[in-house]
């Protein structure tokens, strides 16, 4: 299940057409990464991953992440990238799977800290069984996040909510605030012209 996990990543790609990767499984690093790549495709979004068993679980969260802990963001599940996918900064050609403009909005390491009954649950465990706690250390996000999975009829989505730590501030609105890639300083108007 897992060795297959990229099929739906490269079926709905043309790697002629498209300057993403198209990757492969990557070594696991000596702590597992996240990246939140901002996208202006059809309708803006922010794709949150998170590094788990040699590739990027995503979901794509479309108001972006926030670091009020009462805000609930909808967070709708997409296909595994390729770890080689966390610094793709560029322009995807207009007709092609997602289409448009993408910055690395945020980037770090991240800690598990999912448990259940105080036990430590695994990040594959976690996220197939819904209940997923991670500790964030990027350039703009701090601290814990919860992603939880609920039914909406037959579709799946996921909340993703800021702990209340040391690290949450209902005063900041990253999203607003700090549109630039923490890799090149570049807002999204940049990356498309400069492609
Ligand atoms: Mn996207």
């Amino acid at each position: 299940m897992a060795r297959s996990s990229l099929k739906d990543y490269q079926e709905k790609r043309d790697f002629k057409r498209t300057p993403e990767p198209a990757g492969g499984r990557g070594p696991a690093a000596a702590a597992p990464i996240f990246v939140i790549q901002k996208h202006a495709a059809r309708h803006l979004h922010y794709d949150f991953r998170l590094e788990v068993d040699g590739v990027l679980k995503s979901w794509a969260i479309p108001k972006g992440p926030s670091t009020n802990p009462r805000d609930k963001r909808l967070a709708v599940p997409t296909e595994d990238h390729p770890l080689s996918y966390a610094g793709f900064e560029g322009v995807i050609p207009e007709g092609e799977y997602g289409g448009g403009t993408v910055l690395v909005w945020d980037t770090g390491i991240y800690r598990n800290l999912t448990e259940k009954k105080g036990e430590a649950i695994p990040m594959g465990q976690a996220v197939a069984h819904g209940h997923v706690k991670v500790w964030l250390e990027g350039s703009k996000l701090r601290g814990g996040y919860a992603l939880t999975r609920f039914k909406t009829g037959k579709d799946e989505s996921w909340l993703l909510v800021k702990a209340d730590d040391d690290e949450a501030d209902p005063h900041r609105n990253p999203v607003a605030d700090e549109p630039q890639s923490v890799l090149t300083g570049r807002t999204i108007e940049e990356v498309s012209s400069e492609q």
